[in-house]
Order: structure tokens, then sequence, then C-alpha cells
């Protein structure tokens, strides 16, 4: 069983009481690694200066940055004979940054997936079909891990090959599924070209997505599309990777493991804390890591602690669903755009495809915003009438969420490159 009710049940006063202590291990241990060894001697910080868990803000944020600037061993707490494991993280957004793991650090990541899967409804009798890149990318080994202890059967597919996975699927009835949310889509047009319906051909009933942001539309849409229940997956290789936050069964935010992770949400421009409830930057402490445990590391996700309890029992508050990276925010003409707000309007509307791709130029003095929006096959096939309606209406929607009108481009199903990994969604050529 990897229902671990005592833990994820557990009464919130405990739970604090069990942050705090661990907290204070944390920080004792941490002072070896170079990085905060130095930090905590410059600001005359150690273990005794926590007393309450809101203690942890006389301790400065960790960045990527730091992570980057401090490459590849600054932040090793143990000594280099206890890691057996390293990983990194995606270069999103710049050089990517490596993590590295002690055997207990991997088996509390391993448990952490089991309970996420678990809480999903995955269960030993399941074939969990694993499509993410292994590798140094997280999603790979980390579902794996986490799919094994539970007991389920494992294929570890791996990402990409898009025919191959669908015979996988079939061959050997797979169940469970992990899968980039993009890759979902983009499979499902695979499968329309080979003329099957994931529905009736597949026997699929669980997905976890995760890895990049996407709206409750675009899981509804793939929910449909799969007739499976899709479940959000959050994490990041800076804390293990997948297995941060999870949806239990009522699918309204997810649950953050509280006893892994300290939780602060911040105002990204003053790095105050903001108040219960409100939108911010997820800030997190690791509560258990010994390899590179990390202390108020700044994600750059941005998101909320969704108020009140949830029916499921479980007493590790939820975050919303992500609102995107700070990094992702776009200015044009002084008015900012998430990709996510796009994303939300286009799933909305009938005729769309799969895919879109924002584009950003500079003419003169004058930025403006093309929008690729993927065309479903049976539309773009059809009266070239319909298309230009089509078009209208995504510039009317598109308007009305962002107050600027963006050029739209009509373009076939299937066309926008999509590679194995994360989606491109925004293209950039203002840059000198
Ligand atoms: P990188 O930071 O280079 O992309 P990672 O592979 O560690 O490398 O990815 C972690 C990041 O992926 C998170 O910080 C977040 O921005 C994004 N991410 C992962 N899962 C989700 C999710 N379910 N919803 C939104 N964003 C997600
Ligand atoms: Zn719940």
């Amino acid at each position: 069983m990897y229902w671990e009710k005592d833990i994820e049940t557990i009464d919130r006063r405990k739970l604090e009481e069990l942050q705090l202590s661990r907290l204070k291990d944390t920080l004792a241990h941490a002072q070896r690694s170079y990085y905060y060894g130095k930090i905590f001697q410059e600001k005359g910080i150690n273990a005794d200066s926590i007393r309450s868990l809101s203690d942890v803000q006389k301790i400065p944020f960790t960045t990527k940055d730091d992570l980057r600037e401090n490459w590849p061993y600054g932040f090793i707490a143990v000594s280099k004979d206890e890691l057996v494991r390293m990983h990194s993280s995606s270069g999103t957004t710049g050089r990517a940054t490596v993590i590295f793991h002690t055997a207990n650090d991997v088996a509390v990541w391993t448990n952490l997936l089991a309970r996420c899967m678990f809480m999903a409804g995955m269960r030993k009798s399941d074939v969990f079909q694993n499509m993410m890149t292994y590798g140094l990318f997280t999603g790979g080994l980390g579902f794996h891990y986490g799919a094994e202890k539970i007991g389920a059967l494992v294929i570890p597919a791996g990402a990409g090959n898009s025919k191959r996975q669908i015979q996988l699927m079939r061959d050997f009835a797979t169940t469970a599924v992990h899968v980039i949310p993009s890759y979902a889509l983009h499979l499902s047009t695979v499968f329309e070209e080979l003329k099957l319906d994931p529905r009736k051909d597949t026997s699929v009933k669980i997905a976890f997505l995760g890895a990049e942001p996407h709206t409750e539309k675009m899981r509804r849409k793939i929910e449909e599309i799969y007739g499976y229940k899709a479940f959000n997956s959050y994490g990041l290789s800076e804390m293990n990777g997948p297995g941060v936050a999870f949806e239990c069964p009522y699918q309204d935010g997810m649950h953050i493991w509280e006893d892994s992770f300290l939780v602060e949400i911040v105002d990204p421009k003053t790095l105050q804390p903001v108040a219960d409830g409100e939108e911010g930057e997820l800030v997190m402490t690791s509560l258990q890591k010994k390899g590179m445990p990390l202390i108020r590391y700044r994600t750059k996700d941005l998101t909320r602690i969704i108020p009140g309890t949830c029916a499921c029992g479980r007493t590790h508050r939820r975050l919303e669903r992500f609102k995107g990276r700070t990094d992702d925010m776009l200015i044009l003409k002084g008015v900012n755009i998430f990709p996510m707000q796009i994303e939300k309007k286009l799933m909305d509307i009938e005729g769309v495809g799969t895919n879109f791709l924002i584009i950003l130029n500079r003419e003169g003095y004058n930025d403006n915003m093309t929008v690729k929006v993927e065309v479903s096959r049976d539309y773009f096939s059809g009266d070239i009438k319909q298309l230009e309606k089509l078009r209208k209406k995504i510039v009317e929607e598109l308007k009305g969420e962002l107050l600027i009108t963006p050029k739209i481009e009509l373009v076939e199903s299937d066309s926008i490159p999509k590679g194995d990994g994360k989606a491109v969604r925004v293209i950039d050529n203002r840059k000198d």
C-alpha cells in the first residue's frame, strides 16, 4: 500500500512540528556544503537561528543562477562517495543545472512518486507506459522507480517514436501513461492518421500530465480525446523532479508533500510573502534531501495555495494549476501576457487543432504578435469561408483576453514542429 495514511492525513499542527524539526536538521546538514557554509557564516546563521517555521525568512533565497555559479559541486553536502545519481534540469531557461542524490534521497523520491501515483488510482495490476525521456531528465527514471515500487508492470518506452508508442499501448494493453501534455495532443493526431480512436482502441484509464504548464481546458481536451482521467503532476529537478505536487481524485489543485518540502509563496518583485491564498512565486526548501539540500529555492513558477481543505482527507495543502513561469511573461506594447492565457482561449474554440506558436516581431518601433494556430484536419480541408470565420473568431477572442490585436495565421494540423520534450510556445525575434 502506498496510501501513507498517517503522514498524508497528519494533523496540521503535527505536520508543522515535523517540518520545524526537519528544517533545523536540513540547516545543520546544509552548512557542510561549500555554498551554504559560506552564506551561513556571512549571515551568522545556524540551526539555532530557527525557532519557528517563519524564521526560514532569515535565510537568503537560492536561485538557479546560484546553482549555475557554483556548478557542479558547490551545493553538495555529503562526501562524493555517498552520491549515487545525477540528474539535470531540462535547460528551458538557460544552462541546465545539475542535481545529485544519495541512495536515501532516491528512496525518498521514489516513495513520494509511489504516493502520488497511488493517490491518482494506480495499482499493482496496472501496466504503466512511461513516455518521458530517460536519462538526465527526471521524468523518466523518477516515475519509473515510483511505478515499480507500487508493483505495476513498467514499459520504459521513453519519449517520441509515436507509432511505436501506440503499438506498445495496444500490444500490452497499457492502462496508465506518463506524458507531456503537448505530446499527448500531438500523439492524438498520429492516432487520427492511423485511423484509430484512442477511446476504443486502447485501454488507458489514467494519465499523468507533467513537465510543462497547461490549462484546465487543455487537460479536459486531452481527457475527452483519450477517454481517460488525466492528473496534473508538478515537480522540478532541483526538488528531485516529479513527485513534488500531484492531483488527487478530486482534481482540484495539487497536494504538495509538505513533509518533504517547506512552501512559501512570495511576491516575485518585492520577494515578500503574499497574503494567504494570493498568487505569487513558489519558493521551496527541501526537508529530506541530503546529497544536495536547497533552502528557499526560487522556482520562478507562479501559483497560489488553494484555501480550505480537500474532500479526499489529505491535509497537505493544494497548489493551484501553474500559470507559467515568471520568465514566460511577455511584454508587448506595455501589456503583460502569459502564453497560458492564449492557450486557455484557443482550447475553447471549435476547429482549433492541437498546437500553437506565438511569434513576436519588431518593425521600426512597433512590436507585433503573430499566433500560428493549427486547425483540426476536417476544418482545414473544408470551406475557405469557414476558415476565415474561424480566423476572425480567434482574433476577437484573443483581443478580448489580451487587449491587443494579434495577427492570426491558420496552419495545417501537425505542421508546427514538435520535439519530444517540452513545447516551445514563443519565438521572440525582438531581441537584438
Ligand atoms: P527546467 O527548469 O530547465 O525546465 P526541469 O526539468 O527541472 O527543468 O523542469 C521543471 C519546471 O517545469 C518547473 O519549474 C515548471 O516550470 C515546469 N513544470 C513541471 N511540471 C509542471 C506542471 N505540472 N505545470 C506547470 N509547470 C510545470
Ligand atoms: Zn485531495
